[in-house]
């Protein structure tokens, strides 16, 4: 037995409450070593004639596999909403040993007492199930299909709030760094109908404050709209609008920064160090300065620290309670009196994780439903504990999905270990939460990172859609719109019919409508894996119940027969499959109703 490969550690995503009186359970060992693995536990309180009683003995599933690791798991209850458990490990060759709070044990029927080495003292421990602690996957994030929007260039709805030197809306244009389109709410609003049509029923905005560039992450004014984008008036039409078809509404919250126009900021540019905002920011010696140079974007010299090497936007300092108190009232502000359903959280990572845990306090003691969601493009687990985030930009699973699909640098085994490593850094509603996104604002898009091959894209839709996080669309794509790194993928929405991919729109529908009928399996359900690395095969099974889903993508270069697999199966949506036959660049998506 591989001592060294195995892990467990209680309270955390390897021991959590599920719901209210479930608890799951994970352990990893070093992967094809062990043949079972059995938890046994009991009411820690539980003594009768001296001795611990041990009610509990549950035979743990093999789960999920990395190329090094083996997960297996377990769900618990308790009468009493306390365990202490441990771990009975059988190995390949029957070898048995016992894994508790204080390590490895042999098992052998004296150890078997309290006074032994398997006693009541060697059990991990789950003291209480704390409702209060449990980490919650409201049922309408689940069930939520996002749409990403960038106001400036989704539609433009009044043409009397255009910037000054607007550009004509054109959607093959290759926008610059400093263009405006006129792009505003009431575009928004306008195409809600567009929303409704496709199956969306949550939009994510990038940040709609008054800031002087078209992406607004430059904040000047954090208590008004940018007058670019229209008005609280519009803003409010815009929530109520979509709330009554349904439609969620994600703002973008920039706290790690703010932008050099504020008056916070042009305060201390004033005043220095005798400015009240001074300690609002991280600055090393005043006066503030840096040395512009070509490009807006870039200093090298600033005696402040700031986003990325960006002048202008200080970096806040959140320790700094003036300066929580602040931040905190405007996401207030926009949550109480406009109704918004989540926050989406700029360089979320960058900010310190006391303020985000107040920061959740004051949300969700307004709306305790509230999406919180991270941008962070790594693995996130210290955000991801139940009092921070929701969940994160799921970047890092998108890396691996683009890898695979359209840059063709792993095979399918690879994915499944990396997925794999993911899902197993969360607990399974953290999962089900996730941000699942294949481009956005900040990446080129997902058509130009496939060489503009649409088979592609359409499989890594697919692929996205059957995973447990919530889906995201980023505007545009359901045109197949194409974009290097931004701006270059900021283009404006393309609105002419003639230039609409319609193939894609009706794909991308059919494939929404999937997510929403199955939402339950898609999200609820558990995951297996098969993959044909020579190939080029990768599949999945999602089971919840007697439902089953399962999708088989062929990223190889010959066609792949099926007939074998899915002679039964209800095969409900198709991309280049006939006669039982996936083509390269092809999948296939089957439900079987068992
Ligand atoms: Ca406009």
């Amino acid at each position: 037995m591989n001592k060294a490969a195995i892990y467990h550690r209680p309270d955390s995503e390897y021991a959590y409450l599920y719901t209210a009186h479930e608890m799951r359970l994970r352990i990893r060992t070093a992967k094809d070593d062990l043949q079972s693995i059995t938890v046994i536990a009991g009411d820690p309180y539980d003594w009768q004639n001296g001795s611990w009683q041990k009610s509990i003995d549950t035979v743990m599933t093999k789960t999920l596999a990395t190329d090094i690791h083996q997960y297996w798991e377990a769900s618990l209850t308790a009468p009493f909403n306390r365990l202490n458990y441990g771990f009975i490990m059988t190995d390949t060759t029957g070898q048995q040993l016992f894994y508790g709070d204080q390590g490895f044990e042999s098992v052998t029927p004296s150890s078997n007492d309290n006074n032994g080495l398997m006693g009541a003292s060697n059990y991990f421990k789950m003291p209480y199930f704390q409702e209060i602690d449990r980490f919650k996957a409201p049922e309408w994030i689940k069930q939520t299909v996002w749409y990403q929007i960038f106001p400036e260039r989704f539609a433009n709805g009044e043409t009397q709030n255009d910037p000054n030197g607007s550009l004509p809306w054109q959607a093959d244009d290759h926008p610059s760094a400093d263009s405006f389109y006129g792009g505003d709410l009431r575009g928004i609003i306008n195409h809600l109908d567009h929303f409704i049509q496709l199956g969306i029923n949550g939009l994510y905005l990038t940040p709609i404050f008054k800031a002087p560039t078209n992406h607004k992450y430059d904040t000047q004014d954090y208590f008004e709209i940018d007058l670019h984008f229209g008005n609280k008036e519009d803003f409010k039409e815009l929530v109520e609008k979509a709330h009554a078809s349904g439609i969620r509404i994600m703002l973008d919250a920039v706290f790690n920064h703010i932008g050099d126009q504020s008056p916070q900021w042009q305060d201390v540019i004033a005043h220095g160090r005798h400015s009240k905002y001074a300690d609002w920011f991280h600055i090393r010696d005043f006066p503030v300065h840096y040395t512009p140079t070509d490009n807006f974007e870039f200093t090298a010299d600033a005696n402040y620290d700031t986003f990325a090497f960006t002048p202008h936007m200080p970096k806040l300092n959140t320790a700094n309670p003036e300066v929580q108190n602040y931040l905190i009232s405007i996401a207030t502000y926009w949550t109480k009196e406009f109704g918004i359903d989540g926050w989406r959280l700029d360089v979320a990572n960058e900010v310190d994780h006391h303020f985000w845990k107040k920061f959740r306090d004051a949300m969700t003691s307004i709306n305790p439903e509230i999406y919180i969601l991270g941008e962070i493009w790594t693995s996130a687990q210290s955000w991801l504990q139940g009092d921070e985030f929701s969940a994160v930009m799921n970047y890092a699973f998108t890396g691996s999905i683009i890898d695979f699909f359209a840059k063709r640098q792993t095979k399918p085994s690879q994915l499944v270990h990396k997925l794999n490593t993911q899902l197993m850094l969360n607990r399974d509603q953290t999962n089900q939460m996730m941000f699942n996104l294949l481009d956005s604002h900040d990446a080129p898009r997902i058509l130009t990172v496939a060489q503009n091959n649409k088979n592609i894209v359409k499989q890594m839709y697919t692929f996205m859609f059957l995973q447990q996080g919530t889906p995201d669309i980023y505007y545009g794509s359901e045109y197949a719109m194409t974009g290097q790194q931004d701006p270059d993928n900021r283009k404006p929405m393309i609105w002419q019919k003639e230039k609409q991919d319609e193939d894609m729109y009706q794909f991308l529908k059919q494939l929404i409508q999937l997510r929403h009928n199955y939402q339950n399996v898609l999200s609820e359900g558990t995951l297996s894996w098969q993959t044909d690395d020579e190939n080029g095969i990768i599949g999945l099974t999602r089971q919840l119940n007697e439902t089953q889903i399962a999708a088989l993508f062929n990223t190889g270069t010959t066609n792949y027969d099926v007939s074998s697999t899915y002679h039964s199966a209800k095969i409900i949506a198709h991309e280049f499959y006939a006669n039982q036959i996936i083509q390269p660049n092809g999948f296939i998506v089957t439900v079987i109703n068992q």
